[in-house]
């Protein structure tokens, strides 16, 4: 049976340099039994980036923009990027997000065709106040798309069916791996909708509120929640799951 290691990057499998070191080298020696994908808020060139200056091994796929796109190697997979620009008007949802002040646009690298960007800076209950306005003129103008909301600083603005979940998900059928034999991880809201597939996930312990509060919430037997950080957290997930 083929593995399918879908582990998201910042401060999941980046974040404690030794640990992620002591992965990567257990992750090496069993490279012909898994398929490695990362799933990132990152956009694909930052990614790249990370990988270097990390020295991570290469994945076989890549979800990039928060599940905005996905490639393989270095080509963007047309037959997702078809799928989520059904219902997808940029355009419309860029005028209705200018109107919101607090919305402060990230920089032009983290925007692509399927995917804008904002920060939004306040406390957690304005910024759920500013989210709940933005969701309800969106809807009321007719248009389809989703807010995710992470880490308290970063707002994008997707495709419907955009989010890493639903990326992971299509790779899984694609590749034809079971959900017993996928696993997931992951630090912050932004993985929620990983947690949330059929699937076997890894909550590592430096987890930021957002995704603890989840977990109380929704967590099941399918989900373990690792008592070291980033990777080591991985590594447990591994051996809690696969027996590694
Ligand atoms: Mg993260």
């Amino acid at each position: 049976m083929k593995f399918l290691l879908v582990t998201d990057l910042d401060n999941t499998l980046v974040g404690d340099d030794a640990a992620t070191l002591a992965l990567n080298q257990r992750l090496q020696s069993e490279r012909s039994q898994f398929c490695l994908v990362y799933a990132t808020g990152r956009s694909y060139a930052s990614t790249r980036e990370l990988i270097a200056q990390k020295q991570l091994l290469l994945p076989d796929y890549l979800i990039a923009g928060v599940g905005s796109e996905i490639y393989q190697d270095d080509t963007l997979d047309l037959d997702w990027a078809t799928h989520l620009s059904h219902n997808w008007d940029k355009l419309a949802l860029a005028s209705i997000a200018q109107q919101f002040s607090q919305l402060e646009l990230q920089s032009p690298l983290e925007q692509n065709p399927w995917k804008m960007s904002f920060f939004l800076e306040e406390t957690p209950t304005v910024a759920a106040e500013i989210i709940g306005d933005l969701q309800q003129k969106i809807s009321a103008a007719g248009l389809a798309a989703q807010i995710v909301f992470s880490s308290n600083l970063d707002l994008d603005i997707l495709p419907q069916t955009s989010n890493k979940g639903n990326a992971l998900t299509y790779l899984q059928k694609r590749l034809q791996i079971h959900p017993e034999a996928t696993l997931v991880c992951g630090d912050s809201g932004n993985d929620i909708s990983m947690f949330e597939q059929d699937a076997r996930g890894v909550i590592v312990a430096n987890a930021l509120s957002e995704l603890l509060e989840w977990y109380r919430q929704c967590g099941s037997q399918n989900h373990y929640f690792a008592s070291s950080k980033c990777a080591g957290g991985i590594m447990e997930g591994m051996q809690y799951f696969w027996g590694w």
